[in-house]
């Protein structure tokens, strides 16, 4: 079991332009015992430049997998852990790379975890920032902060291995004893595309403009870490509204087509 945690966290590279930076990143993940490599759209791929960065860590290439947008790397994971090389306009809940190592170490005895890491030139965009639960920011000189994207996987990838070893010798802290477990990405972001739906039939937000709205709800949530019976009573409630609207609405009609006909 504890053999197989560090196979349960994932690294997720987005856009990746350089390919030498994706074979760097399979040879950091291979030498701290990592193996699950996903690439969102890589700029070119695959390369012979990958190959050659990879060295002996190959088989972590060919076994990468590649898709297409952010959310279908990072579907079924119940932690999503996203990189940034420096502070964001909305504060979001922060890790230390060490604490992000235990963290992920902790939750990977239940589910799959993501960490996340931007292009070369932009890093992550605050809608995909948005999408997880926590950032994580490597603590580097403040006046040249952002590293090397593989360098940066290396240094996440030795705080999981820091992490595993850890956990190998009996000092994993326990997971929080909780009764459900959490709602994975996937069912999160149904959950919000119905929130905004929501909010937008009851005019609370602008549909197709929802400002800063949406991010301070997911923030929120990201806080929260919702259980996968707390997501659905909260389905169940957004359904509710729906349907009172609807049927609202429908009773509105008929007493105007009932008056028109008097
Ligand atoms: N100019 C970009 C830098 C991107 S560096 C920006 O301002 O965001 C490329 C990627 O490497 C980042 O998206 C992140 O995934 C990782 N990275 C680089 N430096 C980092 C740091 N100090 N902490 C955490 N991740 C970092």
């Amino acid at each position: 079991m504890l053999d197989s945690l560090l196979q349960r966290i994932r690294i997720v590279l987005v856009n990746t332009t350089h390919p030498g930076n994706i074979g760097g990143a399979a040879r950091a993940m291979k030498n701290m015992g990592l193996s699950q490599l996903y690439l969102v759209e890589p700029r070119e791929y695959p390369a012979d430049k990958a190959v050659w960065r990879a060295a002996g860590a190959q088989d972590v290439l060919e076994n990468a997998i590649v898709v297409e947008t952010l959310d279908e790397a990072v579907a079924e994971c119940g932690l999503v852990v996203g990189t940034s090389a420096r502070e964001r306009r909305i504060p979001w809940p922060l890790l230390t790379p060490r604490e992000c190592g235990e963290r992920a170490m902790v939750e990977a005895q239940h589910h799959d975890v993501a960490i996340v890491f931007g292009r070369e030139d932009r890093g992550l965009t605050n809608e995909e920032l948005q999408k997880c639960n926590y950032h994580v920011h490597i603590p580097a000189n403040p006046e040249y902060s952002a590293l090397n994207l593989a360098t940066a996987v290396q240094v996440l990838c030795y705080e999981m291995r820091v992490a595993w070893l850890t956990a190998k010798e009996g000092q994993l802290p326990h997971f929080d004893d909780w009764d459900q477990p959490p709602a994975d990405h996937k069912a999160l972001e149904l959950y919000f595309d119905h929130l905004q739906q929501t909010l937008e039939t009851l005019s609370f937000i602008e549909p197709g403009n929802p400002r800063q709205t949406m991010t301070r709800l997911r923030r929120l949530y990201s806080r929260i870490r919702l259980d996968e019976m707390e997501l659905s009573i909260l389905r169940g409630v957004l359904t509710s509204v729906q349907n009172y609207i609807y049927h609202t609405d429908n009773r509105i009609k008929a007493l105007e087509k009932e008056q028109d006909g008097e």
